[in-house]
């Protein structure tokens, strides 16, 4: 193929997408110059529409609307009122725990990890969890952080945000296996590692 600057940039940049390397970046660029109306026009305009109107809620870390106010609407069921948060690295993460229809509460979504590469503590909204629990008179505080060593560090680091409140904050079970992130975990694992969750402090129950 001959250097093309635009190209070269265009594929760049798909390779840096999930599960793509420069082989399939190429593949999916040649199928967009090949498809200019159908895929390239509607692709532009959604991406800017999307960069536009769409951006990470800075109390929940769900995505949302830019013109709605947060209404933890990623719990999905309105007008429902739970006292726990599960606390989660990603949306992914939230989806697989949802789809294994073992926990029913609110969500609360890092965005990362402590120790994520250029991830600040700030943008974990944690000082934003400690809000919620308060306001929301949360009973229990589930950790769903992945067993990773980043992923431990950060619970330990919300375990000890939360100290101060009178509250039950628990860690999913041992039994999810070292590294193991939970977006790619089997249902079954998911529900186990559910019922089995630890309690991490002393106060309430
Ligand atoms: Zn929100």
């Amino acid at each position: 193929m001959q250097n093309i600057n635009e190209i070269d940039e265009l594929i760049r940049l798909i390779s840096k997408l999930p599960g793509l390397g420069p082989k399939s970046a190429k593949r999916i660029v040649l199928k967009l110059i090949n498809s200019r109306d159908e895929l390239i026009k509607p692709l532009v305009k959604t991406l800017a529409e999307v960069y536009k109107n769409i951006s990470r809620c800075k109390i929940c870390g769900s995505l949302k609307a830019n013109s709605i106010e947060c209404d933890y609407s990623n719990c999905k069921i309105i007008g429902k009122k739970y006292e726990k948060i599960c606390v989660v690295e990603n949306i992914s993460d939230q989806w697989s725990i949802e789809s294994s229809n073992i926990y029913k509460g609110y969500f609360h979504i890092l965005g990362g990890t402590i120790s994520s590469a250029g991830q600040k503590k700030e943008d974990l909204l944690i000082n934003s969890l400690v809000e919620r629990v308060k306001k929301d008179k949360i009973e229990e505080v589930i950790l769903a952080t992945s067993a990773t060593v980043e992923g431990q560090t950060t619970a330990y680091y919300i375990q000890d945000s939360l100290k101060n409140l009178n509250i039950k904050i628990t860690k999913l079970a041992q039994g999810l296996p070292v590294g193991g992130e939970i977006e790619s975990l089997d249902d079954g694992t998911l529900i186990s590692a559910f019922k089995n969750r630890s309690k991490l402090n002393s106060s309430s129950d």
